[in-house]
């Protein structure tokens, strides 16, 4: 008898277990931020997205790093909910955000900053057969690129907007010259979660363009710091706190130190590039793009 009733409870803490189980099973990427927040986290600093759900629909925050990721992502969302994909809010036009908008779009509306369709055309004009490459990758990321189109934000902003889908409300904010042409926050103020794009990354260096400038990162910084959220996702990198903040004002704030020091010394900008060393930050991935870094810097210190 008592070999029954072991043999009956182990039975149905089996049955739960899985049952438990089906119910988490969204992939390997996949984390839970807050009831029906989730990140799909990119594997080795590639490009997050956020899946919100909402009583009206889901709304996600790009579009995964390749299609492949966008396949899992889809997947997921149709495990999570019936519900269609309403809206999806570019942070950036790169393509490690939107190239997985086709799997996405009809029926989401895409909304993006001003400037991020013309940045996406751009871009596309420049890679001619990127897609065709793309695919040569695998055989999964052929699969995955099925039916592609190349496809556009249908709606733009300026500045900031609200979008509320559901009980949920979305503050759209722009981050002027932080990383790309159009880059967006995505700000949720009842549940404190900040999307904050890819201005600012975590445990990597991130590449600087031309444009881009460390007082517009450090005002980016200092304006998504004082939303006070409680999770920030950032565009690369695992979701943290406001530390992301604190750790990248500390980092531009220790190379512009150093770069300052050695142009006092009278050291050109090859040779502050070739003799600069930030060893606090050497376990930082990406280290490649530090000669950059070294250009906003210079920029910084000498007052242009
Ligand atoms: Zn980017």
């Amino acid at each position: 008898m008592r070999t029954r009733l072991a043999l009956v409870f182990a039975v149905c803490v089996g049955l739960i277990s899985a049952a438990t189980l089906a119910a988490q099973d969204l992939g390997p990427n996949i984390r839970k931020i807050k009831d029906g927040i989730y990140v799909y986290v990119g594997t080795n600093f590639n490009s997050n997205c956020g899946i919100v759900l909402t009583q009206d629909g889901v709304v996600l925050i790009d579009s995964g790093h390749n299609p492949t990721d966008s396949r899992a992502i889809f997947d997921a969302v149709k495990k999570l909910t019936p519900l269609p994909v309403r809206y999806l809010i570019d942070t950036e036009p790169h393509p490690d955000h939107t190239t997985g908008h086709f799997v996405f779009s009809p029926p989401a509306i895409i909304v993006a900053h001003a400037g991020a369709g013309e940045s996406m055309i751009g871009r596309e004009k420049e890679t001619p057969g990127r897609i065709e490459k793309l695919a040569g990758v695998s055989p999964a990321m052929r699969s995955a690129l099925e039916g592609y189109r190349f496809v556009v934000p249908q709606v733009e902003y300026r500045g900031k907007m609200t979008l509320n889908v559901g009980e949920r409300n979305f503050e759209l904010l722009y981050q002027k010259g932080v990383h790309s042409e159009a880059d967006s926050a995505v700000w949720l103020p009842q549940e404190r979660v900040l999307f904050s794009a890819s201005g600012i990354v975590v445990d990597q260096i991130n590449i600087l363009r031309p444009f881009v400038t460390i007082p517009d990162i450090l005002a980016a910084s200092k304006m998504m710091k004082a939303l006070n959220p409680e999770v920030v996702v950032p565009g690369h990198g695992q979701p943290g706190t406001v530390k992301i903040f604190e750790d990248t004002e500390k980092y531009y704030a220790l190379l512009v130190e150093r770069v300052g020091k050695l142009a006092k010394e009278g050291k050109s900008l090859d040779e502050i590039k070739k003799e600069l060393k930030m060893p606090e930050y050497a376990h930082w991935a990406s280290q490649e793009r530090m000669p950059s870094n070294v250009d906003a810097a210079y920029k910084v210190v000498k007052g242009n």
